[in-house]
């Protein structure tokens, strides 16, 4: 989830650097919209709620350290790595 956002902040960038100035106004309320998605989740999660579904996160230890995941795994596969 977090790797998409990554590569859309990128075709962004590229974006940014070629941009119309009439598209500033559209571009920033954009930019602003990523943000604040970006604040709920990080919210959500340290409220350890579940960003898709609004169940439960479950702190769990993979083989690629400590994460979280949605207590309705399997119909939510939500997870993020800490
Ligand atoms: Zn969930």
């Amino acid at each position: 989830m977090f790797a998409v956002i990554r590569a859309i902040r990128n075709r962004m960038s590229d974006f940014l650097l070629t941009g119309d100035p009439r598209n500033i106004k559209v571009r920033n309320q954009y930019v602003e919209g990523l943000h604040k998605k970006k604040a709920e989740v990080a919210n959500q999660i340290g409220a350890n709620s579940c960003p898709k579904c609004g169940g439960g996160l479950l702190a769990r230890k993979g083989k690629y350290g400590e994460s979280k995941g949605c207590n309705n795994y399997i119909k939510c596969r939500f997870t993020i790595t800490s």
